[in-house]
């Protein structure tokens, strides 16, 4: 950098302005500040509306007319077990949009006063991979929602929580194509939750959780989140440019009051707090030997006071009024959701297959088989794709250049893929051997077609025809119409000869289709000049 260097002209874009901050506080702040990509460069022409138009419409949300039981009778297709959480998720977001609704119409009518609502967010408790996910994705769905998932964790584990979290609200924006008001209707769906319960006494907590705690009770309340991060300059400077420009004032904040929020966990341990508590409250009297509760009949039993006692604030536990127990699934549910679930990972197979032109069918021994393994992995609905990913990893590579039509996947082929796939290729060459022979016969029947004589391939020479075909990488057609080039004059010579009009050929034509050839003519026509003995 030399000093001498004459002023550079002063920059007149709000893009190279920017650039010329960023570079500025990237070389002095290091990477502590944030850009975002322009979505509109400064150096296009000014256009007349400056935001793309949303795809989504908030229509959708204001005129929502489902029941509790519609929304049960959509999860049903797709989500196998879980009735309790499924009915009270419909419930809750049935409750939600038509307050959505109400409220609309309400201000519409320019009612005064205030409706009373308090907002239905959920707390889901239970294992991973059992569809807590896949049931809330679903909804959003059906209602024509954005919904962003995280995972609590991820807050955490970093510095700016109040930031990051708040980022979710942006994510609702950008999964809204834009429509502020559609966001503001969204769904939040916080995962691994339980992971920033704060107790000092409990490993593995990090402290930074009640951050994350407080940062989510502000936006589960209500709150107004910038629609683009304070720090990034970038953002800022665009909608400064937009706003010097005269463009149409746009919406900054995204309020987060509409938002639904869903939280869930696994909440392990929490099941001993239900007890001890559960068990204090029965002292004094004398208890039945009865067998010992389950983890989850104890998580069907929570209270607030649990839910504190694990490492939430008051607050944050009064935000989620709604709580439900997602159950873990038997090897006989995960049997139900590969046969019946729309979403189901055998139709992903099928149509993997497919593309390869092979017809794959799925046998209820082997699902059974895989559901039993699957279950052993203690991972829900996710152990499916591990167990399927071991059994059918070969079969996926190697049979698309099979060329087999098609594939059962039996008991056998689970319990022992090599086998099975080894069988494939035998069954590959015999089916390989048998359309070759078909396309020797219609080769000869072509030929018979056009030039009037007739080929006969014996067996020795249809082998011997595959075998090259092999060996060369070529088509029966291709080698056939090369081999037997001459023949049709050949042929014809020797027809003239002796009034033949049909050939038998074995091997040697095939090998030595030129001088077969020749010989035949030759003999035809020693056969008919030569002069009968007197
Ligand atoms: P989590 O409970 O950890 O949120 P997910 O909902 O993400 O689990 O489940 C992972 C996948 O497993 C889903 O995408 C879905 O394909 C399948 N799955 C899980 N549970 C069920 C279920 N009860 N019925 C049908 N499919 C399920």
């Amino acid at each position: 950098m030399s000093d001498q260097k004459p002023e550079p002209p002063p920059p007149g874009t709000a893009e190279e302005i920017t650039k010329k901050l960023e570079d500025f506080i990237k070389n002095s702040l290091g990477g502590q500040v944030l850009f975002t990509k322009l979505e509109r460069p400064g150096r296009e022409p000014e256009p007349e509306e400056p935001e793309e138009t949303p795809v989504v419409d908030v229509a959708s949300v204001f005129d929502f007319k489902l029941k509790p039981a519609d929304i049960k009778a959509h999860l049903d297709r797709f989500v196998i077990r879980q009735d309790e959480a499924k009915k009270v998720l419909a419930t809750a977001v049935c409750d939600h949009y038509n307050h959505a609704r109400m409220l609309r119409e309400h201000h519409e009518r320019g009612d005064g006063g205030h409706l009373e609502f308090s907002k239905q967010n959920v707390l889901i408790i239970g294992p991973t991979g059992v569809g807590k996910t896949y049931l809330v994705k679903h909804i959003a769905d059906l209602v024509g929602v954005p919904f962003v998932k995280a995972d609590a964790t991820k807050f955490s584990e970093t510095g700016y929580v109040g930031a990051d979290v708040d980022d979710l609200v942006r994510d609702l924006v950008s999964k809204a194509n834009g429509n502020v008001e559609l966001a503001e209707h969204g769904i939040i769906y916080l995962d691994e939750v339980d992971k920033i319960a704060t107790l000092g006494d409990r490993m593995g907590r990090d402290v930074s959780g009640r951050g994350v705690q407080t940062a989510m009770l502000k936006l589960m309340e209500e709150t107004e989140v910038p629609l683009y991060p304070p720090n990034d300059i970038r953002a800022q400077m665009n909608a400064m440019f937009s706003m010097k420009r005269g463009t149409k004032p746009q919406r900054e904040v995204v309020n987060t009051r509409n938002i639904l929020f869903i939280v869930s966990g696994a909440f392990s341990g929490l099941e001993k707090v239900i007890e001890k508590r559960s068990a204090k409250a029965t002292l004094g009297f004398v208890a039945a030997i009865t067998e010992k509760p389950t983890s989850e009949s104890l998580f069907k039993q929570v209270r607030t006071q649990d839910i504190i006692e694990y490492g939430f604030e008051a607050e944050f536990v009064g935000r989620l009024p709604v709580r439900v127990v997602c159950e873990s699934l038997t090897a006989d549910d995960l049997f139900l959701i590969m046969k019946n679930s729309e979403g189901s990972l055998i139709r992903q197979f099928e149509r993997e297959f497919s593309a390869y032109g092979v017809r794959a069918t799925f046998e209820d021994d082997a699902m059974r088989e895989i559901a039993t393994r699957a279950a052993e992995e203690k991972t829900g609905a996710r152990g499916l794709v591990t167990a399927w990913e071991k059994v059918l990893r070969d079969f996926k590579f190697e049979l698309p250049s099979l060329g087999l039509p098609d594939l059962t996947v039996t008991a056998a082929v689970v319990k022992d893929p090599a086998a099975a796939l080894a069988q494939c290729h035998e069954d590959a060459k015999a089916f390989q051997t048998d359309v070759r022979a078909n396309e020797v016969q219609a080769y000869a029947e072509a030929f018979k077609r056009e030039h009037g004589m007739e080929l006969v391939f014996a067996t020795d020479a249809v082998r011997s025809i595959i075998e090259r075909v092999e060996r060369e990488g070529t088509t029966v057609d291709a080698l056939c119409k090369r081999l037997f080039r001459d023949f049709p004059f050949g042929l014809q010579l020797v027809s003239r000869n002796n009034g033949a009009t049909s050939f038998l050929l074995h091997r040697e034509a095939v090998e030595n289709a030129d001088a077969w050839l020749s010989t035949l003519v030759a003999q035809s026509y020693r056969e008919a000049h030569s002069t009968p003995a007197a």
